[in-house]
């Protein structure tokens, strides 16, 4: 029987309820969940999570009857990755950059993730969907960056990530490798000296640590990111704003500062996308803008992501910060406002 802080992964209903993270009572409908939505909660996450068992952790793990409820609104593709899709498992929304979907597979099933209805256990592209991929990529010149993510393109053995690697940096025009992981951080046994590497060959490569709530960072997850920015690599955070796990300028303060002190720069923090089952971890634009506000001036600048929100249906990220610059209706003439909320006049050069 799994317990928490065991070897194995809980992986199904009856894993959560011997463990102590569900109740029984909730089996039928968190049966009712799993029928749509994979369940995976590794060792590492699984004893954060019983730690506090209502706690920040395992709300973002442990699935819930919350999730059968369909908020209206909501979207199987709810940032558009398949609108703009030139091969499988290739999404070209931006002229410079495609992301790369090489794995449907992931460590951890987030209750709130994005890409719920795809993300499972099929495991790796395809080896023609693939090559179909970087035929693609390598006719396309404009194309600079590309962006691995899945699923989790680090649940991929250090040796097929390798040889996947080694293709992209041999096309010609790629001059940027991004890795899109949660792996670092729910499952840090995986930061393996053979991982690492791995991305050391890679010539130039950013790794994106998805991370909401400092809880999550773990011992053994410090260690992990310690081992990635020892050897050289670059380390950027993705957070995603979450009713009731970070919805708090306290929360994501500690998180943004636990980051920085591991040398991971948090990059962006998103807004929670329409995801089918996710209503209830949706906060508003106007409480991310506000706790947002908050916390400009209060933290380093080094801190502070950017707000984003993928617009619904595939039209990409924009920023959603609150507004710093007002018009004044006087072309040339507006008025800054302070981290303290305090108005000042600027006027642009004449001329
Ligand atoms: C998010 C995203 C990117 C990366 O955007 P950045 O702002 O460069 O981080 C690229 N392509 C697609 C389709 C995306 O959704
Ligand atoms: S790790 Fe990423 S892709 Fe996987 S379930 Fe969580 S949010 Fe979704």
């Amino acid at each position: 029987m799994p317990r928490p802080g065991a070897r194995r992964a809980l992986t199904n209903v009856a894993d959560l309820i011997a463990s102590g993270l569900a109740a029984s009572a909730d089996a039928p409908a968190l049966q009712r969940v799993a029928t749509d939505f994979q369940i995976r909660i590794p060792p590492q996450m699984a004893a954060a999570a019983a730690g506090a068992v209502d706690g920040p952790v395992a709300r973002q793990f442990v699935p819930t009857a919350a999730e059968l409820v369909v908020a209206a609104g909501s979207l199987h593709d709810p940032i558009g990755d398949a609108a703009h899709q030139p091969a499988p498992g290739l999404t070209h929304r931006y002229p410079d950059r495609v992301i790369l979907h090489v794995t449907r597979t992931c460590d951890v099933y987030c209750r709130f993730c994005f890409r719920r209805e795809v993300v499972g256990e099929s495991g790796p592209l395809p080896e023609p969907e693939l090559a179909a991929a970087l035929a693609y990529i390598r006719a396309t010149p404009a194309i600079r960056e590309v962006i691995l993510t899945g699923g989790d393109p680090l649940t991929l053995s250090p040796r097929r990530l390798a040889a996947l690697c080694a293709r992209i940096a041999g096309i010609g025009h790629i001059e940027v490798l991004r890795i899109h992981s949660r792996t670092p951080v729910v499952a840090p046994e995986r930061t393996s000296p053979a991982l690492i590497a791995v991305l050391k060959s890679v010539p130039v490569l950013y790794l994106v640590i998805h991370t909401n709530h400092a809880d999550e960072l773990t011992p053994a997850a410090v260690a992990a990111l310690a081992r990635l920015a020892d050897a050289g690599i670059p380390l950027l955070s993705q957070t995603v704003l979450l009713r009731r796990v970070n919805d708090s300028a306290e929360a994501l303060a500690a998180l943004f500062r636990a980051l920085l002190r591991h040398r991971v720069k948090p990059y962006y923090l998103h807004h929670c996308d329409l995801a089918r089952g996710t209503g209830h971890f949706r906060t508003t634009i106007a409480e991310g803008q506000r706790i947002m506000a908050e916390l400009r001036g209060r933290l380093s600048g080094l801190c502070l992501p950017g707000y984003v929100i993928d617009i619904p249906g595939g039209f990409g990220k924009v920023p959603v910060l609150p507004g710093y610059v007002e018009e004044t209706g006087i072309p040339g003439r507006y008025m800054l406002r302070d981290h303290q909320g305090r108005l000042h006049p600027y006027a642009d050069p004449e001329g």
